[in-house]
């Protein structure tokens, strides 16, 4: 059964960054989850933005910076994008 493809993609980037920030309810958090496992593209994005998170992090202490945080959303964006069919 295939009939409705990637119904999800645009709804897990789009709480990505709840989802980054624990600050998501456990519930939609199990949902993402189960997605990402599906989902080689979004998992592709969820991996890319935490590994961007953590080299901002692991380098300085300071929050991620504003143009940075910018390039990011943009980046996800042209993602959801790219999703849709
Ligand atoms: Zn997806």
């Amino acid at each position: 059964m295939n009939l409705s493809p990637k119904p999800k993609c645009n709804k897990v980037l789009s709480e990505l960054s709840d989802y980054l920030d624990k600050g998501i309810d456990p519930a939609l958090r199990a949902e993402i989850e189960q997605h990402l496992m599906k989902c080689k593209d979004c998992r592709v994005v969820v991996d890319t933005t935490k590994k961007t998170i953590d080299i901002f992090c692991n380098s300085e202490p300071a929050p991620i910076p504003e143009d940075a945080r910018h390039r990011l959303y943009e980046a996800l964006q042209r993602k959801i994008k790219n999703c849709q069919p």
